[in-house]
């Protein structure tokens, strides 16, 4: 509310919950004698951390090629729905289940990883098992990146459908290289070719084309080509990225899916990112912490460390992480959960500034029972300067015990403006027009503020609200 003041003395209109940009940072800067820092949302996680001497640079400063290992890619499958994303996802799992390894029942933690063959070495990959780009774009929104490598795919009887051109408009602007899966060769009306055709026209190029976009002709429901297009995943992550990571630290990452279990409590599958997680870590994700009591892998089966690229599902956190969550390991416990809380509590800041609603006279006669308020702030805006001063007069005889007080903080002739209504949140105040109406701007802000703007053609009208209000009898208006 200061603030808000000294910007509107400055002939910024503000208001408290509006975001403002760098330069209006600076000149209230200047006019309070402060020197303005701009932080990001990432410095101040940062800073947050440092106060725990987690230094989450340290990763960029002080790994070289000597600590760090090739970790498998990530890889998430797109495209629009009915192409054959979940099918794939299946056949890619299920293509991939070594024979006769200790019979693990399959679970869907959200996210699994497969091994492949590769030039004669065992390579893992690892797929972000909920298809489709809402959570890839949900996670990113949150500054969490998890995929290195999106599949595309798209049926090759329906060809390029809204979906496909919103999934790789994603995976574009994340930066992330696409793999084409042209799905569905087995059907009579197939045409790969055209697929290939309508994707050159966003860039994706085949290579039989002279671009370098590998498209692989797949059949999710024959398990056709499969192998060839993972072999078409890691040919991708060899051409031009460079997955490594240090799994010689403790662990960072993300929380990819969670789940309050009944029998379990909070659940969350956790990708590890960098370091290696343990059984007995203490770690916190988001604004839930805990030690990892236990973890799990997408067979079910008990896994007590996991390297990155990992996929787990980790039992022991005191409350359910969002997906997109980044976690870590700390020394302590201690640690973990005063993280926890001070994130909580920023969180908590965050959404309260959001929720802060302006008052009006029905609140006033609400909070006035509930002995929550003294006083009731008034702007008065009238088309006659005559009529405001009566009005004024009128309200300010009225007659009310000690324990409230009326108090008009501005009066004016003329329409209601943008600068009333931003006294208005400033101070909490409700705006009464006598014979006047608010313009096109004063009335969105108004709306996006919630300020209560009430007319009036008689002065009567005016003073039976406020006096029932003030006297906490104003019914409420429906
Ligand atoms: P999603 O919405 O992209 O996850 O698509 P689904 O995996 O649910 O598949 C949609 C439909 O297409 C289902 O009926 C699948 O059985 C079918 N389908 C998926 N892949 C293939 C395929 O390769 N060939 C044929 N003929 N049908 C497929």
């Amino acid at each position: 509310g200061d603030l808000v003041t000294v910007l509107f003395h400055l002939g910024e209109m503000a208001t408290a919950t509006e975001s403002l940009d760098e330069a209006t940072f600076e000149v209230l800067g200047e006019e309070l004698g402060y020197r303005i820092q701009i932080v990001s949302p990432e410095d101040e996680d940062r800073e947050l951390l440092e106060g725990f001497s987690i230094d989450l640079d340290q990763e960029a400063e002080d790994e070289g090629d000597d600590v760090l290992e090739i970790r498998p890619p990530v890889v998430t499958v797109m495209g629009h729905v009915d192409h054959g994303k979940t099918r794939l996802l299946d056949a890619i799992r299920n293509a991939n289940v070594v024979e006769g390894e200790a019979g693990g029942i399959t679970q869907h933690i959200g996210a699994y990883q497969v091994w492949h063959e590769h030039e004669g070495i065992e390579r893992a990959i690892t797929f972000i098992d909920t298809p489709g780009h809402e959570a890839f774009t949900a996670m990113r929104a949150r500054g969490a990146q998890v995929t290195d490598i999106a599949i595309l795919v798209v049926a090759a009887d329906d060809g390029i459908m809204p979906q496909t051109v919103e999934a790789l408009n994603h995976a574009q602007a994340a930066n992330v290289p696409i793999v084409v899966a042209v799905n569905k060769v087995d059907k009579e009306d197939a045409n790969p070719s055209k697929v290939r055709a309508q994707l050159t026209e966003y860039g994706l190029v085949a290579e039989e084309f002279g671009g370098d976009t590998m498209f692989v002709d797949v059949s999710a429901r024959n398990n056709l080509n499969i192998d060839s297009l993972i072999e078409a995943v890691l040919l991708t992550a060899d051409a031009g990225l460079d997955l490594r990571a240090n799994p010689n630290k403790e662990a960072r990452g993300i929380a990819i899916e969670a789940k309050l279990d009944k029998g379990r409590g909070a659940v969350a599958t956790v990708l590890i990112q960098s370091g290696t997680l343990r059984v007995g870590d203490p770690i916190v994700a988001g604004t839930a912490y805990g030690r990892v009591r236990a973890m799990l892998d997408e067979n079910g089966q008990v896994v007590t460390e996991a390297e990155p690229s990992r996929p787990v599902q980790v039992q022991g956190l005191s409350s359910v992480p969002r997906a997109g969550d980044t976690f870590i390991v700390t020394e302590e416990d201690r640690t973990a959960r005063q993280i926890a809380e001070k994130r909580e509590a920023v969180e908590r800041n965050a959404s309260l500034a959001k929720s802060r609603k302006r008052i009006s006279l029905e609140d006033f006669t609400r909070a006035l029972e509930e002995g929550k308020v003294e006083s009731l702030n008034l702007i008065i805006k009238g088309d006659v300067s005559g009529a405001v001063e009566a009005l004024e007069e009128s309200l300010l005889k009225i007659d009310v015990d000690d324990s409230v007080q009326l108090r008009i903080i501005h009066r004016g002739v003329g329409a209601i403006t943008e600068s009333d209504v931003n006294l208005a949140t400033v101070d909490n105040a409700i705006i009464i027009g006598f014979n006047v109406r608010p313009d096109t701007k004063a009335r969105e802000r108004a709306a996006r503020e919630g300020v209560d703007v009430r007319f009036y053609s008689v002065i009567y009208g005016a003073l039976e609200d406020i006096e029932n209000s003030l006297k906490g009898m104003l019914k409420p208006e429906f």
